[in-house]
Order: C-alpha cells, then sequence, then structure tokens
C-alpha cells in the first residue's frame, strides 16, 4: 500500500522513540507503510521512561482490561524476536504478596490470575524461602501454565524494535523534537510535522507517543488537556547476601514479585549485576520533565529508605541493606488518575482519525509494548484495530473522554 517516500513525506511520521513509539514503527512499517520515527534526544538516552535493565512482565492484573493485552503482548514479543534472531524475555514465574485484606491483592486472586499459596505449604517452590512474609500477609502466584511472567530487558527491546523498523524502511531520526503537529490547509491536506530546528515532515497519519512529554505537547498542539502526572522513581539495585546468590538467580527459578499494601514494592531476579538483585519501591514524587531533579529519593526518609525497610522485614536473610543500595537508576512514570492508558485519536485541528495518541502507561505499559504499538499503528492506518477487536482488548477504555466531567475517568468504576 505504501506511496514510495519522497526525503519529507510519509504515510506515518511517528513522534517518540521509547518502547511505544517504537513499536508502532515497527508495526506501522510491518504494514507495508513508509515510517518516520523522530526522537527528541539521542536513541535510547535515559531521560524517558523506557530505558534501563529489566522490565517485569506478568499476567497478574487486578483489572480485566490488561490480561488480553498481555496475552497479545507475549504473542508479538515472541514474533519479534524471532525475526530479530535473539532474545529480550527472560520467562519466570511470578510471586505476589500483601496484606491479606489489601483490594487490589485480593483483587488479583479473585479473578484467577493469581493463585493463593498456603504460608507453608509442601509444594511451596525453593525460592519461596527467600521471603518471610509478615504476619497477616498471605502470598499468591501466578498460574505457570500460562506462561505470561518473565523479565524484559528494556532497552535491548527498544533498540530490538527501532532495528526491526528499520529493516523494513523505517526511517529513524534522533536529536529532533517535534514542536508542533498541524493539517495542512485544504482538503484532504496531510499533517504536518515540525521539529525546532524548523524542519517540516509531511504524513498521512501521525502517532504521538511522546511519553512525559506528551501533557504539554497535546497542549500546545491541540489544547488538550490531557491528565497525565509524571513521577520521579528509582531503580534500585542490592548486595544479595554471600552464599544466596544463585539462589536468587532466574536459573534457579526466582521470580519476579510484586508487594502490595501502603507502598507497592517489586523486584525482579539477579540477572543482570550478578551478586545484585533489583528491589524498588512503586511511583514517587510528581515531576516535571524538563526540570529533574535528578538525586531525588536517595537519601535518609527517600524512597531507597523505604525499600530498604521492606527487605529488613520481607528478605532479610537474603538481601543487605547495610550501606543502602548499590545502584540507583532515576526514572519516569506517566500516571493517569486511574492509572489506565490512553490510547485514542487526537480531536482539534481537524485531525479526524488522522492522529492517535498513546500515553500515560502508568508505570505498567513496558510489557504492553507490542500490543499498545501494534493497536495504535492499525488505529492510524486503519481507522481501527482489529487486531485489538480480535485479542478481546475493549479500546472504549482507553479513550481519553472518560475524563470529561469526571477527573477519576475509569477509577469510579472500581
Ligand atoms: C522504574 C520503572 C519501572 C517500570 N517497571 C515496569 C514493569 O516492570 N513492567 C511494565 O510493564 N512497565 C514498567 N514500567 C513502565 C514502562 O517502562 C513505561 O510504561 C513505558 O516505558 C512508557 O514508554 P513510552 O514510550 O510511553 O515513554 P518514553 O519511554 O518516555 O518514550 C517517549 C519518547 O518520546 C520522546 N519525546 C518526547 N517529546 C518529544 C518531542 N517533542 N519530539 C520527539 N520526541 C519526543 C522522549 O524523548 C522519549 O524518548 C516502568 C517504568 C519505570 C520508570
Amino acid at each position: 500500500m505504501a506511496a514510495p517516500p519522497t526525503e519529507r513525506s510519509f504515510d506515518v511520521i511517528v513522534v517518540g522513540a521509547g518502547i511505544m513509539g517504537s513499536c508502532a514503527a515497527h508495526a506501522a512499517a510491518a504494514w507495508g507503510a513508509s515510517v518516520l520515527l523522530l526522537e527528541r534526544f539521542d536513541l535510547l538516552h535515559q531521560r524517558g521512561s523506557s530505558h534501563g535493565e529489566s522490565r517485569t512482565t506478568r499476567p497478574i492484573y487486578t483489572r480485566p482490561q490488561y490480561p488480553p493485552m498481555v496475552r497479545l503482548a507475549h504473542r508479538l514479543w515472541d514474533d519479534a524476536q524471532r525475526d530479530a534472531g535473539y532474545a529480550v524475555l527472560t520467562p519466570t514465574p511470578h510471586f505476589n504478596l500483601g496484606p491479606r485484606d489489601d483490594p487490589a491483592f485480593l483483587a488479583a486472586v479473585a479473578n484467577g490470575s493469581a493463585i493463593e499459596l498456603a504460608p507453608s505449604s509442601a509444594d511451596a517452590p525453593a525460592w519461596a524461602e527467600a521471603f518471610r512474609v509478615p504476619q497477616g500477609w498471605a502470598v499468591a502466584r501466578s498460574e505457570l501454565g500460562l506462561g505470561l511472567g518473565g523479565v524484559i530487558k528494556a532497552t535491548k527491546a527498544v533498540a530490538m524494535f527501532q532495528a526491526l523498523a528499520a529493516k523494513m524502511g523505517a526511517v529513524v531520526r534522533d536529536r529532533a523534537e517535534v514542536v508542533d503537529v498541524a493539517r495542512k490547509q485544504g482538503e484532504g491536506g496531510t499533517i504536518v510535522v515540525k521539529t525546532s530546528s524548523g524542519e517540516e515532515f509531511h504524513g498521512g497519519k501521525c502517532i504521538i507517543t511522546v511519553g512525559a512529554w506528551a501533557t504539554k505537547l497535546l497542549k500546545s498542539v491541540t489544547g488538550t488537556d490531557l491528565p497525565v502526572q509524571s513521577v520521579h522513581t528509582l531503580v534500585c539495585y542490592w548486595k544479595v547476601k554471600p552464599g544466596r546468590e544463585h539462589e536468587l538467580t532466574a536459573e534457579a527459578g526466582f521470580p519476579t514479585f510484586g508487594s502490595y499494601g501502603d507502598h507497592g514494592f517489586y523486584g525482579t531476579p539477579s540477572m543482570e549485576y550478578p551478586g545484585l538483585i533489583k528491589i524498588s519501591k512503586s511511583g514517587g514524587p510528581p515531576c516535571d520533565p524538563d526540570g529533574r531533579d535528578w538525586a531525588i529519593g536517595t537519601g535518609a526518609g527517600g524512597m531507597a529508605e523505604l525499600v530498604a525497610r521492606w527487605i529488613d522485614e520481607v528478605m532479610p536473610g537474603h538481601v543487605d541493606t547495610t550501606g543502602g543500595p548499590v545502584l540507583c537508576q532515576p526514572c519516569m512514570c506517566c500516571m493517569t488518575p486511574d492509572q489506565d492508558f490512553v490510547l485514542d485519536f487526537l480531536n482539534g485541528k481537524e485531525f479526524g482519525r488522522d492522529v492517535v495518541v498513546g500515553a500515560g502507561f502508568s508505570g505498567h505499559g513496558f510489557k504492553m509494548g507490542p500490543a499498545v504499538g501494534k493497536i495504535l499503528a492499525e488505529m492510524a492506518l486503519d481507522g481501527e484495530s482489529g487486531t485489538a477487536a480480535e485479542a478481546g482488548v475493549e479500546l472504549s477504555h482507553f479513550r481519553i473522554g472518560r475524563f470529561e466531567g469526571n477527573p477519576k475517568g475509569n477509577a469510579k468504576s472500581f
């Protein structure tokens, strides 16, 4: 279907090359479209949300909209790894623990995505010994048969989708900050995408996936108020106690894990730095993506200290918190009030169905990247996503309009 691209004219222009934009560019190129992927900073930079060594993928979700998307994403992760010829996803079990009366924990068990385990059941896996479950807490693990748990190498995965997109003919340009998206005057006019250096590109369609910058860009492009708040968060690595190193590895079967309660904590098996394990706290303080305090959270009373307290209570025999985390890496999550994604057409400037936005992935989007990318590409190219419909992903849940007259969006319904 693709018309041969001219230097400045494409079927689809994707703005923002994090995991979502890279996957969207790949999906649009695989469709046969001519694609331009524009990134404001250097490719694979560390100033957004998609960089780093690892992300968890898990089938456990408290809301029913997501498991179908996880299943779709896993099919697409498999396809991409096969096409690339290398792996970015290591399968692991997933383990949950939290206060017995925590609503989110109970919802995950109730909807069948997690199976509650008796505290010291005979069939408990060997790795369960690493956790000292606090009084009044319960534990659950994902249904292993689903095979949907694992650790994804984050930066490697973004690079993989960029490489696959380029292999299919997509043009990938970094250091190209988009400052405006507009409809060219006249009927059937193309979408004009302008950069801060004064360049102009023309696209039949445009997909905007700019992460923490979505609120500012959409406001300046169409006046849309997108209720997405960026928060500064920290990835922390801790020393495994001597003699325990192998027990906490993916090879030994150690799971990814999530802990419910007043604060959410999560971790992945020891993989990227031998002898260290990633254990972090979800969320963090609000931040401005253009004016960040990179040091927040590492000092006394900060996020790292809260993680240390959780480790001392829950994994005291296996992880050493003396001296704090060995490594801390800052990152941003982009939170919507209901923590649901935004996947929608962008109204305004007579865009019709030609401009699509994906934003507000609320700290749990990475695993869904290939599914989101394919859905956004189909919405842009076809006006709707047949893949979402086939997979049972209900897109009405992710519309921007859910916030009109209701600042909490979908949150009112759970
Ligand atoms: C510490 C941490 C842990 C996480 N853990 C998990 C997890 O375990 N599992 C999971 O599923 N998810 C997880 N997430 C969430 C997941 O990483 C994000 O949902 C996902 O990376 C969001 O990707 P994105 O492409 O929307 O944003 P980004 O990666 O930020 O990409 C947006 C891109 O747009 C570019 N851009 C911005 N403005 C412009 C412009 N004007 N012109 C051109 N380019 C522009 C930016 O530079 C950036 O590269 C985690 C997030 C963090 C921070």
